[in-house]
């Protein structure tokens, strides 16, 4: 398949991952980045790379018009772009809360919502939101974060309600912990204690939770709505 495929966040991590399963299926792949300079293994898998902040409603506009002239309307779009300003509550500032929240939540609004024009005209579309296992289970220190990636789960679900009749699908991943940039900040003695949780007893890799992501925008995955597919080595069970 060659469609037009949007991945925002997609410079590095999970979504320079799930850039990368996409373009190696045939797709037209288009990322996000906010800042420095994409990697040049996105310009070599043929990738467009659109400079763009989800918390800048503008930029998301310029960012969809650019894809559109070079790659037609979005008819997949992974919303992964997310941050973290870890912070135990009563040291949480407003600021703390509120910038993951529109950043993690509101900016997939943002995002989800300007692609939904075009897939409401093509009467289809695959929307693909990354949760966490965190929103689910909680985690200390992580209140805003926690908080922002639960909200996605009632946002994807009442998409799904709403937009199902459309040919629309709408579906959260919600990983464990990956290797990237974001866990490594962790520090090592809080990593391994981490892994000590997990069944399968490792990080996940970036590839992993990409296979998933490529699975619900596959043909395969046409009757899947509103499902949270937890790809987390067993960590979360029973959430
Ligand atoms: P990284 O920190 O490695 O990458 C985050 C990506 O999001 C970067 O591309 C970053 O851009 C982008 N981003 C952050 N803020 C904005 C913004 N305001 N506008 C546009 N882009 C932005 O994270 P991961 O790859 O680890 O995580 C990707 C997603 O997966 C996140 O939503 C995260 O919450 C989620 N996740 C990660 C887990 C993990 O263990 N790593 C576990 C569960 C969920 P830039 O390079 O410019 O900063």
């Amino acid at each position: 398949m060659s469609r037009s495929v949007l991945v925002t966040g997609g410079n590095r991590g999970i979504g320079l991952a799930i850039a990368r399963a996409f373009a190696e299926s045939g797709e037209k792949v288009a990322v996000t980045y906010r800042s420095g300079e994409p990697p040049q293994e996105l310009t070599d898998l043929g990738c467009l790379a659109v400079r763009c902040d989800i918390t800048d409603p503008e930029q998301v506009e310029q960012a969809y018009k650019e894809i559109e002239e070079k790659h037609g309307p979005v008819e997949v779009l992974v919303a992964n772009a997310g941050v973290t300003k870890d912070q135990l509550l009563l040291r949480m500032s407003e600021e703390d809360f509120t910038s993951v929240v529109d950043t993690n939540l509101t900016g997939t609004f943002r995002v989800v919502k300007r692609a939904s024009r075009g897939m409401l005209r093509a009467r289809k579309g695959r929307v693909v939101l990354i949760s966490s296992v965190v929103g689910l289970m909680g985690s200390a220190g992580q209140a805003n974060y926690a908080a922002s990636k639960a909200g996605l789960v009632g946002f994807a679900r009442s998409l799904a309600r709403e937009l199902g009749s459309r040919n629309i699908t709408i579906n959260v991943v919600a990983p464990g912990f990956v290797d990237t940039d974001m866990t490594r900040a962790l520090g090592e003695e809080r990593r391994a204690e981490i892994a000590g949780q997990i069944p399968l007893a490792r990080y996940a890799e970036p590839a992993e939770i990409a296979a998933s992501v490529r699975f619900l925008a596959s043909d395969d995955a046409a009757y899947i709505t509103g499902a949270v597919i937890p790809v987390d080595g067993g960590l979360g069970m029973g959430h």
